[in-house]
């Protein structure tokens, strides 16, 4: 298999955090993601859990009573989550869902009020906001209001406008409270809402190997068993989200000409799945493909984009197209 020159999938050296977890005993819910790529981003100050004045509860459960700032912890009623970043770093949707508000129209670093931000909605009533954006004359409003977005997806770049005093991304997840008549920021980390720890990025992977790492050699209308090995060094376990083992797709006739028709990938006959039903961050994914010699015997150099359907996490945009060349023979 090899790779096209497209935009390489950066392997990245893994930033496994070193940090406490607190008392906490709260099974990771594992549904939302980091709202960035960046892996060497690293939490400044998170959500004050105890809002009374001078009194904060940080995410790791350790509580400070003197009302100061206390870095990489908490500083006193703060409602959301910092990652300091350079000003126009890419920033992330932390779950599929709708954009419901949208404000670009201050100064990428204007300082005052709200600042630029993009406020999304998900399907489980929660809702998330990215402050202190670029303007969007600046490229730092990548969503209009009603858009749908997939976790991951690209929704604005960083800066430092309303109260901001450096650059960084103000992540804050809100709740609906049925009492207060109004939406209250929670913290996160604190729930466990990923499993992917500040500064690991969450959607890596890098190839591995596969069975036949030179041309596949395919005897005219005979079948051959393919598999390719990637390694998830992202921050997220690889799931199924469905029933029984998950399809990729290889082929996609309206993006590629080929002479291989999307029934030489023989999905239906043998399947093509992630062979595990989850893939755990460092642990490595196989998945196998069947590929049919139809085409008359000749060289070919069969693209398939791996399309990770119902599988969660695998993030196979990032890891751009490949290729196997192939020899069918008489
Ligand atoms: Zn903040």
């Amino acid at each position: 298999m090899k790779r096209l020159a497209r935009c390489a999938a950066a392997s990245v050296v893994l930033q496994l955090a070193a940090l406490a977890v607190g008392s906490s005993s709260i099974l990771a819910a594992d549904d939302y993601t980091l709202p960035f790529y960046d892996p060497t981003v690293t939490i400044s100050y998170g959500v004050d859990r105890d809002r009374s004045l001078n009194r904060q509860l940080d995410w790791t459960g350790q509580v400070w009573n003197d009302g100061q700032p206390h870095w990489g912890r908490v500083y006193d009623q703060h409602t959301g989550v910092d990652y300091p970043m350079a000003l126009r770093s890419a920033v992330a949707a932390a779950r599929d869902g709708t954009v419901v508000d949208v404000e670009g129209g201050y100064g990428t670093t204007q300082f005052g009020s709200f600042g630029n931000f993009v406020r999304i909605r998900h399907a489980d009533g929660r809702h998330t906001l990215y402050y202190h954006l670029a303007s969007a004359a600046d490229g730092g409003i990548g969503v209009v209001e009603g858009a749908s977005v997939a976790a991951g997806q690209f929704v604005g770049r960083s800066g430092c406008s309303g109260l901001c005093y450096g650059a960084h991304l103000h992540f804050e997840m809100l709740v609906w409270s049925a009492t207060l008549r109004m939406y209250q920021p929670v913290d996160p980390l604190a729930e466990r809402r990923w499993t992917t720890w500040p500064g690991r990025v969450p959607f890596d992977a890098v190839y591995v190997r596969e069975s036949n790492g030179g041309t596949e050699v395919i005897r005219h209308g005979w079948t051959i068993t393919h598999w390719v090995e990637f390694r998830n060094t992202g921050g997220r376990t690889w799931r199924s989200s469905g029933s029984g083992r998950t399809n990729l797709g290889t082929w996609n006739p309206g993006s590629h000409p080929s002479p291989f028709r999307a029934s030489d990938w023989l999905y239906s006959f043998l399947p093509t799945f992630v062979d595990q039903a989850s893939v755990p961050p460092d642990g490595v994914g196989r998945f196998t493909f069947g590929l049919k010699g139809s085409p008359e015997p000749g060289s070919y150099s069969e693209a398939y984009n791996l399309q990770a359907y119902g599988l969660r996490w695998f993030d196979h945009v990032r890891l751009g197209s490949y290729y196997i060349p192939i020899l069918v023979t008489q």
